[in-house]
């Protein structure tokens, strides 16, 4: 018999080797295979049996069978099957992707689980006269034999002796004496176990939750619902009442995804609250072993509700009842890397495939879920008003657009420049009452960037066309996309000039201002440079609640699920901050944005008030989103994707092309796009190939990149010219290494 295996490597082809060995497990789809490749040993999964053997080719032979279950179900190789097809990735790929990292090393194929020892009660004593004759000489003994007693007959050693204080040689003597044994016993290691538990109440929700509530668990399988709640309108209860039903009543499985899961804690809190034990939660703090336990866990049927980000679409749960993504507009569920999927369209996928409900939740959907709600494809429910009687917070404008200064003026406060009067007023009076403030910057560092004011040279990164950061602590210029560092240098590279300047602010700068402005006041940042710890974004956040913070700087991870009540202020030092990227989804992502930040203030019977400083008060993501109007930006800025064409208007793949020389890379781009028009002639208007041109950010980690768009409102057509160029495309290779990276539906063309 040959099996078919699909191996993690990027090549378009499956391997066929012989089932000829005796295998400890049996061979069948989705069982994963130790299989020889190029002289070393591979994992790989099973994806077909034939009896057909080609006699003039030479097999090798499977190596192991590791799994007495296949690690794939048949429902999650069909998943991934059409992944590899609509993503145009190998399924060897795809299928690794859906594992965890502990079962794809070959060298142990089987990962081992953490196991500790226990102490069981071995006979029981019933009457109390043999009872004291057995310990009449050994009252210690007899303290630990009772003791285990009353904790169920069975307790972890460490406990008995290192929290207990019992001596190792009471036990051993229990021991030689045959009244209990030792066992080894499987640990599942949950680091959120040591989280502690909420104390609050659950609400009994509102009349708009609960018919929400009512149609989410009503729908039909497969169904997909587009939960339109404004922030701070009750939708994780919502999703909470829906687990309540498909979980404990019907007996289902669910799948909750988040964005990120450090960045939520509060969110996981509550689900863990409720389920309890039922829940694990796929962290990306966990390590290898705890990631697997959790695996098993979900896969035996021990946990039924899976929480995480993007890869926890992956869960290996069967019965699956519903999917829930939270804030579906969030970037973070496309995958940067191959596959680049997108999680939120495999739910989808998984869901009718398997017969589960999916709610997508979000204050601000993304344009693509609206439209399809809009068509009729998702069904649309609203959470029109805040919960609790709570009002969303009122927000000004604050124009920072300045009148060029006269030569006699004193250089300006540079505190003043960073944050307006209004803004420092209200600040103030925050502090003076008690109540906090949270403030958005999103972009961290000290300084934007360096520039020398003699001859406008800024410092770029030598490996990427792009800025080096200033950064003070320590004090060094960084790359932000290549992590590229260096010594600030004291004069300028190009004219030798002494008149570097740092332009531009980051949070660094703006935490420094704020505390010597109110040195009395407690400023907490949070962006990628102060959570590189495991748990630092929560303990950020837990010192919030619990009131040791007046003011929390931070970049976009601030804007998200944060639900304190205190807070009754919102800043944006800049809103402007990517409004003008070349990306057609700069606007948006600038809208969701404000409207997601401004949502975190107000949240208690206090109110909240929004502050938003920008140069450009008139661009309609500012203007909507200071007018809480969903609808009129979606409507805008669907008008703008029209011509040229932008999804959701039409369906886009981007090509990327890259190599250590410019000149090949761009050869390579123009060879292509050419091939491609020759072959997508006969389709004439229905699909378009755009480019070449250079990526908006032309040079990443030494490589130069130039793309294609590929457009069509065909998605079959579209997937058979991304087909085209994957398959018949020749990539020379030669000394500037050359690549293709293919990205279908593109959340970013930077
Ligand atoms: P969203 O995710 O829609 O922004 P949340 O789910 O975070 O909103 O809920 C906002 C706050 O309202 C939370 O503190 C939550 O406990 C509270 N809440 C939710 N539902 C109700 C309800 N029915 N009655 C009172 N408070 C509620
Ligand atoms: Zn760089």
């Amino acid at each position: 018999m040959l099996v078919e295996v699909a191996l993690p490597l990027p090549l378009f082809t499956t391997f066929s080797y012989r089932a000829d060995g005796s295998y400890t497990n049996p061979i069948v789809p989705g069982a994963r295979v130790v299989v020889p490749f190029r002289n070393r040993n591979e994992i790989g999964v099973c994806v077909g049996l034939t009896e057909v053997e080609d006699e003039a080719r030479r097999y090798k032979s499977v190596v192991e069978v590791p799994d007495a279950e296949p690690a794939i179900s048949s429902a999650m190789l069909e998943l991934c099957r059409w992944m590899a097809s609509y993503y145009v990735v190998p399924i060897g790929v795809v299928l690794r992707g859906a594992l965890p990292a502990a079962l794809t090393g070959a060298e142990t194929p089987t990962p081992s689980q953490k196991t500790r020892r226990v102490v069981v009660i071995a006979n029981e004593l019933a009457s109390l006269m043999h009872r004291d004759r057995i310990f009449a000489r050994s009252k210690q003994q007899r303290a630990l034999f009772e003791l285990l007693e009353s904790l169920g007959g069975r307790s972890p050693v460490e406990h008995l002796v290192e929290r207990l204080s019992f001596s190792a040689s009471v036990l051993k003597g229990l021991v030689a004496r045959n009244l209990v044994t030792i066992e080894e016993e499987i640990v599942i290691r949950d680091p959120f176990a040591a989280r502690p538990a909420l104390t609050t109440r659950r609400h009994s929700p509102t009349p708009d939750q609960q018919r929400a509530i009512d149609t989410i668990s009503a729908g039909a399988p497969g169904e997909v619902f587009l939960l339109h709640g404004i922030t701070g309108s009750g939708k994780t209860l919502v999703y909470i009442e829906v687990l309540e039903r498909i979980v404990r009543q019907r007996g289902q499985s669910a799948i909750v995804l988040v964005p990120e899961i450090a960045l939520t804690p509060q969110t996981v809190d509550r689900f863990r609250h409720v389920f309890g034990d039922a829940i694990a939660v796929l962290h990306s703090a966990l390590s290898d072993g705890e990631r697997y336990d959790a695996w098993l866990a979900l896969r035996r049927g021990e946990k039924r509700i899976a929480v995480g980000a993007r890869s926890a679409i992956f869960a290996p749960l069967a019965n699956l009842g519903a999917i829930i993504v939270d804030e579906e507009h969030e970037g973070s569920y496309k995958q940067g890397e191959s596959p680049r999927y997108h999680a939120r369209e495999v739910a989808i996928l998984r869901a009718r495939n398997e017969g589960a409900l999916v709610v997508l939740g979000s204050a601000t959907p993304s344009l693509e879920s609206w439209t399809n709600a809009t068509s009729g494809k998702y069904r649309r429910l609203s959470l029109p008003d805040r919960v609790g009687g709570g009002r969303l917070p009122s927000i000004d404008v604050v124009n920072m657009r300045r009148t060029p200064m006269r030569e006699s003026q004193a250089p300006p406060d540079p505190f003043t420049l960073v944050v307006s009067d209004p803004l420092e007023q209200a600040l103030r009076d925050r502090l003076a009452k008690g109540e906090q403030s949270i403030l958005l910057l999103n972009r961290r560092g000290y300084a934007a960037f360096v520039q020398c004011s003699q001859c406008g040279d800024v410092t770029t990164c030598p490996n990427c066309t792009i800025s080096l950061t200033y950064h003070r602590t320590p004090e060094r210029l960084v790359c932000h996309y290549c992590q590229h560092k260096e010594e600030p240098s004291p004069r300028c590279r190009r004219c030798d000039g002494d008149t570097l300047r740092r332009r531009g602010l980051g949070t660094q700068q703006v935490e420094r201002l704020l505390s010597e402005r109110f040195p009395s006041a407690r400023v907490s940042r949070m962006d990628v440079d102060t959570t590189t710890g495991k748990w630092a974004h929560a303990d950020i956040l837990d010192r919030v609640g619990r009131g040791e913070v007046d003011i929390l700087l931070g970049t976009q991870m601030i804007a998200k699920g944060l639900d304190f009540p205190n807070v009754t202020l919102v800043g944006v030092i800049d809103a402007d901050v990517g409004i003008n990227l070349p990306d057609f989804r700069s606007s948006e992502r600038c809208f969701q944005l404000l409207s997601q930040v401004a949502g975190r203030a107000g949240r208690g019977p206090k109110g909240g008030h929004v502050l938003i400083q920008t140069r450009v008060p008139t661009h309609h993501a500012v203007v909507c989103a200071v007018a809480h109007d969903y609808s009129r930006f979606v409507e805008q800025e669907l008008e703008g994707r029209r011509e040229p064409a932008y999804p959701p208007m039409t369906r886009l793949a981007n090509v990327v092309f890259s190599g250590l020389r410019e000149n090949e890379t761009q050869q390579l781009a123009a060879y292509s796009a050419e091939r491609l028009r020759r072959a997508l002639a006969p389709y004439g208007g229905e699909i378009s190939v755009i480019g070449p041109a250079p990526c908006p950010v032309e040079r990443v980690k030494t490589r130069w990149r130039w793309h294609l768009l590929i457009k069509s409102t065909n998605p079959a057509l579209l997937t058979r010219a991304c087909r085209f160029l994957v398959e018949k495309l020749k990539v020379p290779k030669d000394r500037s290494q050359l690549r293709v990276a293919l990205d279908r539906d593109p959340v970013s063309l930077l």
